[in-house]
């Protein structure tokens, strides 16, 4: 169900990836460098579903919308065009981003992430999944995948660093101690990942990708926030 750390010289060549991506921007954001490596990529975004009822938030306000159908809407084809860029294709769930609605329940999340990982994959793709570090969506699907793996349905992930939340002090330590703690062991992930080893072509593509998600590059009041410049980080992830 899945293969162990991934190299770069092996990528190109066959390398599918299934990403977990808690809203629309945090796979381009965080693991940028292996999309740009790995075309054909499936994304699944996890709280890209639309409130029945159009809600207005502060976030979405911010972003430059009316309300919660006009943002989903539009976030939707802003993550389109990035994920064109990658040549990754898109798998929405409907779980609602914490703005709108109640986190949902951490075995009903952990299903459905295993149920679409297992029909949208061929047999050998690596499950890649955010740290889940600061915001709790992020938090909720860190549970998610951990519970995936102490229960046995996923051998190992490649876990890829939350960008902009990582920038959290001491967030990215604490949650590495939790894993282990929890019996989960992290290992870090051959550095030749970082988006500058892998040449201007990722790192354009990259940055392509970035800029396509204008409306949350608005919200966060940065043409392109600082944390975005840092390099990316991954773990390989397993029991311990
Ligand atoms: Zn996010």
């Amino acid at each position: 169900m899945h293969k162990d750390c991934l190299r770069p010289e092996t990528a190109s060549t066959a390398c599918p990836l299934f990403v977990v991506s808690p809203h629309l921007d945090d796979a381009a954001f965080g693991c940028a460098a292996l999309l740009a490596a790995c075309p054909g990529a499936c994304v699944c975004t996890v709280f890209a579903g639309l409130p029945a009822h159009p809600q207005s938030t502060q976030w979405d306000r911010a972003a430059g919308f009316d309300d919660s159908t006009q943002a989903m809407r539009e976030r939707r084809r802003e993550d389109d065009r990035a994920l064109a860029h990658f040549g990754a294709r898109a798998i929405r769930l409907p779980f609602l981003d914490g703005q709108y609605g109640a986190l949902p329940d951490v075995g009903r999340l952990a299903d459905e992430i295993a149920k679409a990982y297992e029909c949208a994959c061929t047999v050998d793709a690596s499950l890649v999944v955010p740290l889940g570090v600061r915001h709790p969506d992020h938090m909720r699907v860190g549970e998610a995948w951990a519970r995936l793996l102490r229960t046995g349905r996923v051998g190992s992930c490649i876990v890829y660093e939350d960008a902009i939340h990582r920038a959290a002090r001491g967030a990215v330590e604490k949650r590495l101690a939790e894993l282990e703690a929890g019996g989960l062991h992290a290992a870090p992930l051959d550095e030749s990942w970082r988006p500058e080893r892998l040449g201007a072509r990722a790192l354009s593509i990259r940055r392509r990708a970035i800029l396509e998600y204008a409306s949350q590059l608005r919200a966060f009041d940065s043409a392109f926030p600082a944390d975005l410049a840092r390099p990316e980080r991954y773990w390989c992830v397993r029991r311990a």
